[in-house]
């Protein structure tokens, strides 16, 4: 499959979208405009064999688009904990979490709204590839409120801390908040095993997953700031809690104070 022939210049956006098609075995693909095309042949891609010239050009891309964006960085945020308004993949910390599904893999349904489906096309196919190696070696679903670690490939943020939050289905159930309480603690846990010092949590669950973010907003706050207060001496500087809406950040504020 890596040996597909790339007899033009191997350049411009035109020549990833053509390589994905020709890898996805599809004779046509567009969707919107070239930019959407291509993350959302990126969202269908299960990237096995994909060649060091597209990953190369993907990168290319990628951070082409990044440069257009505003960043938040680190610097910008006071040792603690914090409250952040805006879009994950914009952040320039050491790491950031995603809330995925037991799968690992990212979302595959083209431009999905999803966390998922931005954290990995913004940060390119290399992230899905690295899981499907974690998901062969521990052959197994991941389980609710554990989490890997992957690089940040394209995004600002070094690294994805990658969790599995609860399924609400009708109420929340005690073992949907511990599943919940679990996913922040795995996250720390994992910052900690690989000394990062800066993390930003979306809100984990409150999206697809259906936890209403009124009561998922406390379980993170406790869980983050019992943490600290068992472990004082952390290497933990700086917690951002990272909502996607005025009404989120409304939540998180009152919940916080
Ligand atoms: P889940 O399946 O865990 O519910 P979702 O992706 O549906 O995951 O939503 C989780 C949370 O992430 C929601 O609060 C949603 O508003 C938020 N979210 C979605 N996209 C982004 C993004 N690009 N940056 C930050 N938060 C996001």
């Amino acid at each position: 499959m890596n040996n597909i022939n790339t007899n033009y210049s191997f350049k411009t956006i035109d020549d990833a979208i053509n390589y994905l098609i020709k890898y996805n075995h599809l004779t046509n693909y567009f969707i919107n405009n070239k930019e959407d095309t291509f993350r959302a042949l990126r969202n269908i891609t299960m990237p096995y064999d994909l060649s060091y010239e597209y990953y190369e050009l993907q990168d290319n891309l990628l951070q082409n688009q990044l440069s257009k964006k505003i960043i938040t960085k680190q610097n910008n945020f006071p040792e603690g904990i914090s409250l952040w308004l805006g879009d994950i993949t914009t952040l320039e910390v050491d790491t950031i979490v995603n809330a995925c599904n037991n799968q690992l893999l990212g979302c595959f349904t083209p431009l999905h709204n999803c966390i998922d489906n931005a954290i990995h096309s913004w940060a390119g196919l290399q992230v899905r590839r690295d899981l499907i190696k974690v998901m062969k070696e521990q052959n197994h679903l991941e389980e609710t409120g554990q989490a890997k670690i992957t690089k940040g490939y394209n995004l600002p943020s070094q690294y994805i801390l990658h969790t599995v939050g609860p399924i609400v289905s009708n109420e929340v159930t005690k073992q949907n908040e511990k599943d919940l309480e679990s996913c922040y603690l795995s996250c720390l846990n994992l910052c900690e095993k690989h000394q990062l010092t800066s993390i930003a949590f979306c809100s984990i669950s409150t999206g697809i997953y259906g936890y209403p973010i009124e009561k998922a907003s406390k379980v993170a706050i406790k869980a983050v700031k019992t943490y600290f207060i068992l472990n004082p001496n952390s290497k933990i500087k700086k917690v951002i809690f990272n909502v996607f809406s005025k009404r989120d950040y409304d939540i998180y504020y009152n919940n916080l104070k």
